[in-house]
């Protein structure tokens, strides 16, 4: 029988165990965190006494930690909480890091992985703690063919949609592309809305004409930031996220990282970052990131 271990069962990782375990996988779980073990019961499934134990039974480990470090820790030995995973796991176990972290940290914790015996991919994931509790999430995987076609099971069990991006660290890299183009276009849509509210333009009006033309995203047509024209978006529930501040931020971290890597004239992607950075510092962290058209809307003189 397939044996998971899953290390971190946070926001993200508690209900994708959950639908793994409802799928009637053995998933055995850890966290460092005891209300997250403690939910994680509840939720069906089977705690480990350490992420060590867990993964010392697992032919697959699935990983959703909070950055690369974690994920570096985890899988080496050092350190405080590093559970010397690869080390603990039986020869040639596929290890998956659905965590969002740089494609460096991703080649980094891969390279471990395979030094030791192991196969790795990077799986990151979109979609938010929704799209992991109704087993929603868009998977962007990076590794080998065979490593993705044996895991793409196991990832249909929590999403919806699964897309093998390449070799190693490139679910990353599909993770960082999309989150800049996202935060550039939801900066662009609340500068549009501010300027014409300031040009005596109905937010109604602006909607009617960009969403069936050339100004369409979904930063316009789902997350639209302004009440009224898409009812479901967080600006109808004052920005409650959705998708917060500080991970939009962590996100454009990772971006930023990844044009000093590869000396790309990416102005706009850098911006955004300089703007979520601020937004982030300020109640933004914990509130949706269409919330920034609030401080653009501030700043009109
Ligand atoms: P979270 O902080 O809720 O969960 C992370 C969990 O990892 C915590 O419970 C923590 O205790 C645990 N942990 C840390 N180190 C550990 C270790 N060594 N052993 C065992 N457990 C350990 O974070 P989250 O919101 O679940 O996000 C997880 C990852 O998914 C992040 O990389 C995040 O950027 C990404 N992500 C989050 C969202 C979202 O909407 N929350 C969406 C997409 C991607």
């Amino acid at each position: 029988m397939t044996t998971i271990a899953f290390i971190g069962l946070g926001h993200m990782g508690g209900p994708m165990a959950a639908n793994l375990a409802r799928a009637g996988i053995r998933v055995l779980g850890f966290d460092l965190v005891p209300a997250s073990l403690d939910a994680a019961r509840a939720a069906g499934i089977k705690v480990a006494d350490s992420a060590v134990a867990a993964v010392a039974e697992a032919n697959t480990v699935i990983t959703m930690l909070p950055n690369g470090p974690d994920v570096i820790a985890a899988y080496g030995d050092s350190g405080e909480n590093g559970s010397g995973l690869l080390a603990a796991a039986k020869p040639n176990t596929l290890f998956i890091d659905c965590s969002t972290i740089a494609v460096d940290d991703a080649r980094v914790a891969a390279g471990m992985a395979v030094a030791a015996g192991h196969r790795a991919l990077d799986a990151p994931v979109s979609g938010g703690v929704v799209g992991a509790e109704n087993a929603t999430l868009a998977f962007m995987v990076g590794g080998e063919d065979t490593d993705f076609h044996e895991a793409q099971p196991l990832l249909d069990l929590m999403g919806r949609r699964i897309v093998h991006c390449g070799g190693t660290g490139l679910g990353q890299a599909a993770k960082v592309c999309n989150n800049m183009i996202l935060a550039v276009s939801q900066i662009a849509v609340a500068e549009a809305f501010v300027l014409a509210e300031r040009l005596g333009l109905s937010d109604q009006a602006l909607y009617d004409v960009a969403s069936n033309a050339s100004g369409e995203c979904w930063a316009l047509t789902t997350n639209c930031p302004v009440p009224g024209p898409v009812p479901t978006s967080p600006a109808n529930r004052d920005f409650q996220p959705g998708f917060a501040g500080f991970l939009m931020n962590k996100d454009l971290g990772l971006a930023e990282q990844a044009i000093a890597l590869t000396g790309v004239d990416a102005r706009l992607g850098l911006l955004a970052r300089e703007i979520y950075a601020d937004y982030a510092a300020g109640e933004g962290a914990h509130r949706d990131f269409s919330g920034i058209i609030e401080t653009i809307r501030s700043r009109v003189a």
